[in-house]
């Protein structure tokens, strides 16, 4: 079980680099052990070059490693937090991906103008309060901004984006919809002011794509 989830963590860094949400050695991505206490994270400042399943960092959920040779990522403290807090939510992951992270700059929520947004976030993405790195200031900002909201993403305030889900995999992917619909919403703005969506139409699509869309094996 360990030794898969290390694999399928590993694995998902190469996506925030397919993805050009990461520069250098910034980002990561962790995943709960199910049944456990545990969680596989990154280990720190290590090349996405050099990433391998056995490089993975295994923590509790107060961010203590347990196992890897490694010390984990400087973020760990926030994704231990979200784990303890969060029973829902079995992936976690960091970016400080361009678009998203000039919206977290300025701290404005991304409006909901687009039916992607609708469709994945079920509105516009929030922004959470500014934290510095260590102890438990970033992950109880991330809490506390998606806790009674349905964005699975939130843009942490002149820093970058956390992205949560059911899965490791449904967090990075929350992550790189994160940052289209980041690109495309401000390029919109170049051009004019974006049209908002209405709220029962947000819902509406929202419903729709968590319920109906897709491969019922993908769910
Ligand atoms: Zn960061």
């Amino acid at each position: 079980m360990i030794e898969e989830l290390r694999e399928t963590v590993c694995g998902l860094h190469a996506e925030l680099v397919r993805n050009n949400l990461v520069a250098w050695t910034a980002g990561n991505v962790s995943g709960r052990l199910p049944g456990a206490d545990l969680f596989v994270i990154k280990p720190s400042g290590v090349s996405y070059d050099d990433l391998t399943p056995g490089s993975m960092v295994v923590c509790d959920l107060d961010g203590a490693p347990v196992e890897g040779a490694l010390a984990p990522s400087s973020d760990t403290a926030a994704h231990a937090y979200v784990y303890r807090h969060m029973p829902q939510v079995n992936g976690v992951v960091h970016t400080h991906s361009t678009y998203a992270s000039a919206w977290a700059a300025r701290g404005e929520p991304i409006p909901c103008v687009l039916t992607a947004m609708a469709d994945e976030f079920g509105g516009a993405i929030p922004v959470g309060p500014f934290a510095l790195i260590g102890g438990d200031d970033i992950g109880r900002g991330v809490v506390e901004t998606l806790s009674g909201h349905r964005s699975r993403a939130v843009l942490m305030r002149n820093h970058g984006v956390f992205a949560v889900g059911e899965s490791p995999k449904a967090a990075v992917k929350a992550a790189v919809m994160c940052e289209d619909v980041a690109r495309t919403v401000h390029l919109s703005r170049q051009l004019g002011e974006p049209l908002p969506i209405a709220p029962a139409d947000v819902d509406r699509l929202y419903d729709r794509y968590q319920n109906v869309y897709g491969q019922r094996s993908d769910r």
